[in-house]
């Protein structure tokens, strides 16, 4: 065709566009999740079509994503969302990115459901963030009635929204801990991943992005814990179970509360690192 105008520069291709990104410093698999996330497509076919041009608009939210990532930023953010559990979570800087960590205690809470004496089990997820554990128990098991809890009003639109779009049927109460719930409410099975990160660690420098409230209770690291734990008696049938998150040098501290408040049956499991990760124990029966 006559009279179109020239193009003012070649618009960079795939290939040039991954290959810029990791001269900024980007992990190649980061590049590949941000660009394929833009051009709604997958690593294979980043892959297959790395000569293909990229529109101009496609490139500059690439270069911007590329910019937050450099400065830090976790991916799960600059992309707005993350897997967890086989879900897709929308995540925003209001809530902690859900990490594989915590499938570890979601992989317990599915083992022990269908053991509880109930066919309905009630559950709560304390603190929950954008709604990661709770939402994944309500996916996989969808007889059980899921409460969900978290002092941030943010946090809570935030998982709100994930349990509206995925479609399931997550309740949602603002609150620290227990006081979210009334006095008399009795679950089946407690979960939480409470901020457990001691006060000084030299780590949280590194998590910036991430609410402070989600990865620390300032002191020992263990406050959170020591409140969920003291609380759980009067609020599990018995029989109930309570399976907590912790540290990976907390299981014998975490274990030691359980034991403390009568809890039986304790025990840790490790998560993928085979770091231990999480400790249960059972309320007795009277
Ligand atoms: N597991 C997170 C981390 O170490 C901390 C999350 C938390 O405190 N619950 O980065």
């Amino acid at each position: 065709m006559t009279g179109a105008p020239a193009p003012r520069a070649e618009p960079l291709t795939v290939a040039q566009a991954l290959a810029w990104a990791q001269a900024q410093g980007l992990d190649r698999l980061d590049a590949q999740l941000l660009l394929g996330h833009g051009l709604q497509q997958g690593r294979g076919w980043l892959i297959a079509h790395d000569d293909h041009p990229l529109p101009a608009a496609k490139a500059q939210a690439f270069t911007e994503g590329c910019r937050r990532r450099a400065a830090g930023e976790p991916l799960a953010y600059v992309l707005g969302e993350r897997e967890f559990h086989g879900l897709t979570l929308q995540v925003s800087p209001a809530v902690l990115v859900p990490r594989p960590d915590t499938e570890t205690l979601v992989d317990w809470a599915l083992e022990l459901l269908p053991t509880l004496e109930t066919a309905q089990p009630r559950v709560i997820d304390l603190g929950t963030g954008s709604g990661a554990i709770a939402l994944a128990v309500a996916y996989r098991h969808p007889a059980a009635a899921v409460v969900a809890t978290d002092l941030s009003r943010e946090a809570l639109a935030v998982a709100r929204a994930n349990a509206q779009r995925l479609g399931l049927p997550v309740a949602f109460a603002e609150g620290a801990w227990w006081a979210a719930v009334p006095a008399d409410a009795r679950y089946d099975l407690v979960l939480s991943n409470p901020p457990y990160i001691a006060g000084d660690d030299a780590h949280l420098p590194a998590l910036r992005h991430e609410p402070l409230l989600a990865l620390t209770p300032g002191g020992d690291g263990l406050g959170a814990l020591r409140e969920i734990v003291a609380g759980a008696p009067a609020h599990l049938r018995p029989g109930g179970w309570l399976l907590l998150e912790h540290g990976w040098d907390q299981a014998d501290a975490v274990a030691a509360l359980l034991r403390d408040a009568g809890f039986a049956q304790i025990s840790t499991r490790r998560d993928i690192a085979q770091r231990p990760r999480c400790t249960g124990g059972c309320r007795r029966q009277p």
